[in-house]
């Protein structure tokens, strides 16, 4: 569905565990689009068809899913990146992660295009979509957050959601980073904030004061 301008939101409404996707259409040189946490490709308990209802999603929203080039992924774990794998193999999709989270990644049989550091990240298609990445640990040890500061959209995957964080008691997880990372985030001027997860919320929290309120909220967590 579509959030604003090019950028759509999918959010996960299946019983399983799974994370939310976001896309923003036509950004790449040749037209495609920008798929970021893809999730499963089957949910692991009831084998929901995960990724076969977001590709028809997408397709709902009237864009084709086979021009999906890139995808980002905001960390390893497995409900957010293991259809990247199946994406990269079926349509050519590159696929790019922090390098502290691409062990993990390969050893899942995953394959990884581009490492993705803290910084700009300018993709070009006419108009060029200009993105920062964060490094925010704390959830995994290379877990990045993308800032689309043109309209103030955060996509936090599993650093924050609506009132809560993302586990810290994972392998590599850390309170202390993740409490860091939180603080990090929490001064930039957000008015969209697209979180990992359907926590108990959609995940789509939108608004600066209620973005704020978030924040504080889950800064007092640590
Ligand atoms: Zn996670």
């Amino acid at each position: 569905m579509k959030l604003i301008d090019n950028l759509y939101h999918y959010i996960w409404s299946g019983q399983d565990n799974n994370c939310n996707s976001y896309l923003f259409a036509n950004v790449l040189e040749n037209g495609g689009h920008l798929l970021i946490d893809p999730g499963h490709i089957k949910t692991p308990h009831r084998g929901e068809a995960a990724l076969e209802r977001l590709l028809r999603s997408i397709q709902d929203d009237g864009l084709d899913p086979t021009l999906i080039g890139l995808i980002l992924l905001t960390h390893c774990h497995p409900d957010h990146c293991e259809s990247a794998f199946a994406l990269r193999r079926e349509l050519g999709a590159l696929v790019a992660i922090h390098e502290s989270e691409a062990a993990y990644i390969k050893s899942m049989g995953g394959e990884v295009d581009l490492y993705l550091k803290e910084g700009d990240l300018r993709l070009g298609f006419e108009e060029s979509l200009d993105l920062r990445i964060f490094h925010s640990p704390g959830h995994s040890p290379g877990h990045v957050t993308i800032y689309y500061p043109g309209k103030k959209v955060l996509i936090a995957g599993d650093l924050v959601f609506y009132r809560s964080t993302g586990r810290t008691d994972l392998p590599g997880g850390s309170p202390e980073q993740m409490k860091e990372s939180i603080e990090q985030l929490s001064k930039l001027d957000v008015e969209y904030l697209l979180c990992g997860h359907p926590y108990g919320h959609p995940g789509v929290i939108k608004g600066k004061e209620e973005i704020k309120a978030n924040f504080a909220v889950v800064g007092s967590m640590f």
